[in-house]
């Protein structure tokens, strides 16, 4: 059972949450002190609290299985919001899933939901980026995707480096994107922040970040994200033709006049999609940096 916890206000923990919690034979936590907390605060007293988290998840998968095959009910939860959301447990799901065992859940808070229907942004196509790789090719590729993505994006980010992401989120996107800053989501210093990617900078410059932040981008406007719908197809064609991505992206900037970022982008997103292999994705030349 994959039990959600609040993500800062115990009030939103769930009366089904509380029954499971109090009922399972198992409770798996991320930290057994800290969910220790969680359960005494809402006065449950768990039948057995073990830990599972990134590092040992592997090795517990065994133990729960076999609890779970002997009749043996495990409720999973995180530190906080919804197990599996940006936290571990994905291992353990897949496992269980397979072995035949009812994999159920009990859904509640979690920061994504929570900081997107909050941003004033679109709701009805979005992304969920969790958090962004921290440096190299990896983190400016995925910028890169999120410049031109045509969907809402929402991305996890810590106190320490949102100024950071800001910046470089104004850096590809432009400073005139709409971005919302939600932090600290329903605790005592909550805070909705709207404005463009350009007011953001300046503000994060100004103020000292505080507290878990959720960072939901607006999409791209719509005639950039047409035309970089129109540039991802034509280098999925160059990629079906056997082109390497490097190659195809150089080919669409040179004969469609794109712009050498946007025609990079695409060709990430068009390496990304089924039928946009890249076939010379391993072993090949680094990308080209956004010049
Ligand atoms: N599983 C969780 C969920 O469902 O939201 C997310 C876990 S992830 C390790 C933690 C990140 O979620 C934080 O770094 C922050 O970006 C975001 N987050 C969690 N609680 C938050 C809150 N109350 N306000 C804003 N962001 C929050």
């Amino acid at each position: 059972m994959l039990v959600a916890t609040p993500i800062g206000n115990l009030g939103d923990l769930a009366p089904r949450a509380v029954a499971a919690l109090a009922e399972a034979d198992l409770v798996a936590c991320e930290d057994t002190r800290h969910s220790g907390r969680l359960l005494a605060a809402a006065g449950i007293k768990a039948k057995r609290l073990t830990s599972l988290h990134g590092h040992n998840e592997a090795a517990r998968i065994d133990e729960v299985l076999e609890l779970l095959s002997s009749g043996g009910t495990v409720a999973l939860i995180s530190d906080a919001g919804t197990p599996l959301v940006s936290d571990p447990g994905a291992r353990l799901v897949e496992a269980a899933a397979r072995s035949g065992a009812v994999v159920s859940t009990i859904p509640g808070p979690s920061a994504v939901l929570a900081a997107l229907v909050v941003s004033g942004l679109g709701t009805s196509h979005w992304r969920f980026e969790g958090f962004l790789p921290r440096k190299g090719s990896e983190r400016r590729e995925r910028l890169a995707r999120l410049a031109c993505s045509d969907e809402t994006s929402v991305c996890y980010e810590s106190p320490r480096r949102v100024a950071a992401t800001l910046a470089e989120l104004a850096e590809v996107c432009g400073p005139d994107r709409r971005v919302c800053v939600a932090r600290e989501l329903t605790k005592l210093h909550e805070e909705v922040w709207r404005g463009t990617l350009g007011e953001a900078v300046a503000r994060a410059v100004a103020t000292e970040a505080r507290g878990e932040h959720v960072i939901v981008l607006d999409a791209a406007p719509a005639a950039e994200a047409a035309g970089a719908g129109e540039l991802v197809a034509a280098i999925t064609r160059l990629l079906e033709a056997g082109l390497a991505r490097r190659d195809a992206a150089i080919a669409a900037e040179v004969l469609l006049g794109a712009a050498h970022r946007d025609a990079y982008s695409a060709s990430l997103e068009a390496a990304g999609r089924p039928g946009g292999r890249d076939p010379g994705a391993p072993g090949t030349a680094p990308a080209p940096p956004v010049r």
